[in-house]
């Protein structure tokens, strides 16, 4: 936003103009709505468990600053995650710090950041935080990569980081994997690989980390049911986690997070059998968008499903829910590739049977 007068002569307008060019990240008002909108998982833990994580957490030492190095929860990560043997781990506060981490180390005079185009929103923030330019190229109408025009661009801008989400957000799908390895093999600087929906989709470049020298996969346990703990982490080849380790700030994962999370990942069957019971629903939400004739899902790997509105305006469904106390998430206004298009995040099976009721009515 530009300023005004009178800000101006509070030394605002010091503020980098890109700064002030952008506008903060909002996060809708949810109170009294059925939340669909921020991929969260659904279910909160049995009480059992609630119980033995409160009795853990009795003796973390809150006078101390929490271990810096984070060792004994990498352990506990290494153990549940299969991490490859010959990698480093990088810990975040969500993995939206490490975007910011990863940035900070690659932006310089000039740097170049390039994601395809609809992703994750943050790669694009972050960017312009630094400094850095960013490009997109826009995916194919069938948010596949456009393997061309990819290659084009890193030829052209020279990124020094490029983001692809697999699965991306907010189209759902995973990339082909023979575009993703040629996207590896042309760029020169470091590519990411964001793998914050793997526990729905099962598919990974863990085992591609070893093979290049420029990779690294993010994973974060938001997605899985944690998502108010804050705790992202990436994995890669040593040269480049130890050069990502110096712009770490050394306590940003908490004592209380970091206590929590290694409980919670000895309890990774609790979160595995809450994803399985997401994708059946997910599935039985897809079929019943498909059976009306005026909506068109697309298929998912994630916790959420995309749908475009060939009728009603987006943005006129979109309220409507919001009406009937049901909280989406509009992308009409993202790009061509998502003209008229919602993004819903399944919920319990009871919420799902509302906003699949909800629909029917705002349709008719
Ligand atoms: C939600 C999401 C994240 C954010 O993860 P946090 O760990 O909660 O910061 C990262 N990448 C993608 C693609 C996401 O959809």
């Amino acid at each position: 936003m530009p300023l005004n007068k009178k800000q101006e002569n509070t030394g605002v307008h010091r503020i980098r103009p890109e700064i002030q060019t952008l506008r903060a990240y909002t996060v809708q008002a949810s109170d009294g709505l059925i939340k669909l909108d921020a991929m969260e998982n659904p279910y909160s833990w049995p009480k059992h468990m609630r119980d033995e994580w409160l009795d853990q957490l009795r003796d973390v030492p809150l006078n101390r600053y929490p271990d810096a190095s984070g060792s004994e929860l990498k352990q506990h990560l290494r153990q549940t995650m299969n991490i490859p043997q010959q990698t480093e781990i990088l810990l975040g506060n969500g993995s939206d710090e490490l975007i910011q981490i990863v940035q900070l180390c690659l932006s310089g005079p000039g740097g170049a950041m390039l994601a395809p185009a609809p992703s994750f929103v943050m790669y694009e923030m972050t960017a312009r935080f630094v400094g850095a330019r960013y490009f997109s190229v826009p995916l194919c109408s069938d948010f596949s990569l456009d393997l061309d025009a990819m290659c084009n661009a890193i030829r052209k801008h020279n990124p020094s980081v490029v983001f692809l989400a697999y699965p991306n957000n907010p189209t759902g799908n995973l990339f082909d994997r023979a575009a993703v390895d040629e996207i590896i093999r042309v760029t020169n600087g470091l590519v990411v690989l964001d793998e914050a929906y793997y526990i729905f989709a099962h598919d990974s470049y863990y085992d591609q980390i070893e093979r290049h020298d420029n990779l690294v996969v993010m994973r974060t346990l938001s997605k899985l049911g944690l998502a108010g703990l804050r705790l992202g982490f990436l994995v890669g080849p040593a040269p480049w986690v130890g050069q990502f380790e110096k712009v770490r700030m050394p306590y940003n994962v908490g004592a209380l997070t970091q206590r929590t999370a290694a409980f919670a990942l000895q309890k990774m069957n609790v979160f595995k059998r809450q994803a399985e019971f997401i994708v059946a629903e997910r599935e039985r939400v897809y079929a019943a968008l498909r059976a009306m004739p005026e909506l068109t899902p697309f298929t998912s790997q994630t916790n959420f499903i995309l749908f475009r509105s060939a009728q009603m305006p987006a943005a006129v469904l979109f309220q409507k829910l919001v009406e009937r106390g049901i909280l989406i998430k509009n992308f009409h206004h993202a790009g061509t590739v998502l003209h008229q298009c919602l993004r819903v995040s399944i919920g319990t099976q009871d919420e799902n049977d509302k906003f699949l009721q909800a629909v029917d009515e705002c349709l008719r």
